[in-house]
């Protein structure tokens, strides 16, 4: 018996790597009595039964579970927003953001197209707010291939997603990074006419000097489902490390007095945006419960 993680899962098939190889397993044992499906990212105890084939026998607890698409113990997300085409949405990233954090997985910030920026103040201005938040902020370009190498480190020894909308280049850094992996990207699928949203398996991407990489971007569905709105303070770390200064417990930062994070927006601590989203997303929280 060995442990291995299951890098791709296809018609009933598991594929188990491990050390001496990938072994295209069936599930067998106690974990299916337990109704657990095995995901791609699962850690696993299998059966080899000779050098290529063998079975899962067990499913180790996951430390997170993605639905769309379905990937465990992810740790890592690259949140691609483009500076331009289209151009950046502060509320888009803040709700991947959330997600993110909600899921406890480590986001990078990748401002992707630098290339078609001519006006880097705004995209500046964010940056700055965004890593003194302590997030990390890269810029990219496939035409730039030094900033493709700055994005490589980040992804060694870790189980990393890309995320983000569609036409931000996703597909494009993936291939800048892995060129034998030729994705489609959005160019190709137009000019053959093809919907862009062809439903393929997940399977993660060996990187060089261990790690991997999902070859289907997470965070496909992006609803507040399952969230209360008394956590979503805690999915932002400049209200996360506020709260116990607020005068009352459970304060949601709405119009309850002496509230340290309204004082930060005030004093400009905390930036006018961020809370404007954080108010927007308690709101679709609260719209989305009803509708339960
Ligand atoms: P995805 O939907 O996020 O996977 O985006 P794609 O990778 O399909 O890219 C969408 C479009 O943006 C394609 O036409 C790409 O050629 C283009 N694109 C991707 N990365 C860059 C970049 O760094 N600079 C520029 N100028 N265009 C890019
Ligand atoms: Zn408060």
């Amino acid at each position: 018996m060995g442990e291995g993680r299951i890098v791709k899962a296809l018609s009933g098939y598991y594929y188990v790597e491990n050390e001496n190889g990938i072994f295209q397993c069936r599930g067998r044992g106690n974990f299916r009595k337990r109704k657990i499906t095995p995901l791609v990212g699962d850690w696993v105890e299998f059966e080899a039964e000779n050098r290529t084939d063998g079975y899962v026998l067990e499913v180790h607890d996951r430390k997170n579970e993605l639905v769309r698409p379905p990937i465990s113990n992810v740790e890592q997300a690259i949140l691609v927003f483009s500076t331009d085409e289209p151009s950046f949405s502060p509320i888009l990233l803040d709700k991947f953001l959330v997600h993110v954090e909600a899921n406890h997985i480590e986001p990078i910030i990748c401002l992707s197209k630098i290339d078609l920026l001519s006006d880097t103040e705004e995209i500046k201005r964010y940056e700055d707010i965004y890593r003194n938040l302590g997030y990390e902020v890269i810029n990219t370009s496939i035409y730039l291939q030094e900033t493709i190498e700055s994005l490589r480190p980040y992804l060694v020894q870790k189980v990393s997603v890309f995320a983000g909308q569609s036409g931000v280049g996703k597909s494009s850094l993936l291939n800048a990074l892995n060129p034998n992996l030729n994705l489609e990207t959005n160019e190709i699928s137009k000019s053959l006419g093809r919907g862009k949203h062809t439903t393929r398996h997940v399977e993660l991407i060996p990187i060089d000097g261990g790690g991997y990489v999902a070859d289907t971007p997470g965070f496909s569905s992006l609803d507040f489902q399952g969230m209360e709105v008394e956590d979503l303070s805690m999915y932002f770390p400049e209200m996360r490390t506020r709260i116990n200064d607020c005068k009352f417990r459970g304060c949601m930062h709405i119009n309850e007095p002496k509230c340290a994070v309204r004082d930060a927006v005030q004093s400009g601590d905390i930036a006018e945006h961020r809370y404007d989203n954080y108010k927007q997303f308690l709101d679709e929280i609260k719209s989305q419960k009803r509708r339960y």
